[in-house]
């Protein structure tokens, strides 16, 4: 039976152009930037044509605005914790949302138990803010906004060109987690007024283990690793050369098969949405109609709790989520979710299904058809 995978928000497979990129600095391939040597040298030019081409990629200004981490994780942390420790002087206030990824509502956390201040906005039936909305909570002592490009579990993009304007502004820093946007749909730093974003190389056919932070030339930002001089001393630790390597390629092809893409995956995704809905009345479908990222359905098939529903499509061979991967395997709730205002019965039996590259029509039919018999199970059930 053919496997069907249908969890890309969670992780993709390596491209085989990323791979064969990457492949010569394993081993011929392996001096380490920073030394003087010609092999040093070289591994050097490799990092510097990287940041090149993903500053072109992201709309950057400059490459020394790039600036590579171990994932989207470190990048969020490094943001909140950098800027809030570097800007201490102007405040100690942060503002983010309760629809973010963990990495930033964990570190907005801890800077909570340092003395900050945060105010976490709350989000609507579709898991978005306002621009209005952040307007009205900058005061005079807020260092920082940090908004979710789009969002990993609903898929719903928040306007985040119009949201930049208002905090660039109010004199305020502005970091947005792109980790599910980046290569996903367009975006570009400078027209979004964004002076920090997030980005993993393994949500957009790159390797696991590597990321980076697009910082905005002038903006102040304290290390998160103190060692040696790398990224213009502001996180020390050798470069994974060949993985920012394949990262620079992957977000290239991405944004050049981007428009291609985008409609490819969004007809896959429409036709899935209106099936669900014209084919299951227990479902509900979560996340914006039309505000949304191109590759995420979720759905909530009320009366089916998700753990049961993730075993019994896994043994079919289909492997999605149910929320986000984080929290899937344990019994939390979706925060994101319970967020968006949802009934306990509907964040219980939630289902992210993120389409990719490998996805067809006949693997979404599938997928149906089990969605179907869950369906019928559940109606026998309630029968008797
Ligand atoms: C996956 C993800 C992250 C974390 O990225 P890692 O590279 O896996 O650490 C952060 N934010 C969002 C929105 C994500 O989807």
């Amino acid at each position: 039976m053919e496997k069907i995978y249908l969890d890309y928000a969670a992780t993709t497979y390596v491209r085989d152009e990323v791979l064969e990129e990457m492949l010569p600095y394993f081993k011929e391939g392996f001096g380490n930037p920073s030394s003087l040597y010609e092999s040093g040298r070289r591994a050097a030019g490799v990092l510097d044509a990287a940041r090149k081409s993903m500053a072109k990629s992201l709309g950057a200004a400059s490459k020394n605005e790039i600036h590579f981490t171990a994932c989207g994780t470190e990048s969020d942390n490094w943001a909140l914790r950098g800027i809030m420790e570097a800007n201490a002087k102007k405040g100690k206030h942060l503002v983010t949302t309760a629809a973010e990824h963990h990495a930033v509502l964990h570190a907005a956390g801890h800077l909570e138990t340092l003395g900050y201040e945060v105010t976490v906005l709350p989000v609507d039936e579709y898991g978005a803010v306002s621009a209005e909305q952040v307007k009205n909570a900058l005061r005079a002592d807020t260092v920082l906004v940090s908004v979710i490009y789009a969002n990993n579990e609903v898929g719903t993009v928040n306007p985040i060109r119009e949201i930049g304007r208002v905090v660039r502004e109010a004199g305020v820093l502005f970091h947005t987690d792109a980790v599910q946007a980046a290569g996903s749909i367009p975006l570009d730093v400078q027209k979004d007024w964004i002076d920090l974003l997030s980005l993993s190389a393994h949500k957009f056919y790159g390797p696991k283990g590597v990321g980076a932070l697009y910082v905005r030339e002038g903006v102040k930002i304290a290390p998160l690793l103190y060692g040696g001089a790398q990224e213009r001393k502001r996180r020390a630790g050798t470069e994974n050369v060949p993985e920012i390597a394949g990262m620079a390629k992957a977000l290239l092809l991405a944004v050049q098969e981007m428009d291609e893409e985008m409609r490819r995956i969004s007809l896959l995704r429409d036709y899935m949405m209106e099936k669900v809905r014209e084919c299951l009345p227990r479902a509900v479908v979560n996340g914006h109609g039309t505000h949304r990222l191109p590759n995420n359905v979720n759905i909530s098939l009320k009366g089916i709790e998700s753990e049961a529903a993730l075993l019994s499509l896994d043994m079919a061979g289909i492997e999605c989520s149910s929320g986000s991967a984080c929290t899937s395997g344990s019994l939390e709730p979706s925060h994101v979710l319970l967020a968006m205002g949802k009934p306990p019965e509907e964040v219980r039996s939630a289902l992210r299904f993120t389409l990719g590259k490998t996805t067809t029509k006949e693997q979404i039919d599938r997928v149906l058809g089990q969605l179907k018999e869950l369906h019928c199970r559940a109606d026998r059930l309630e029968e008797c």
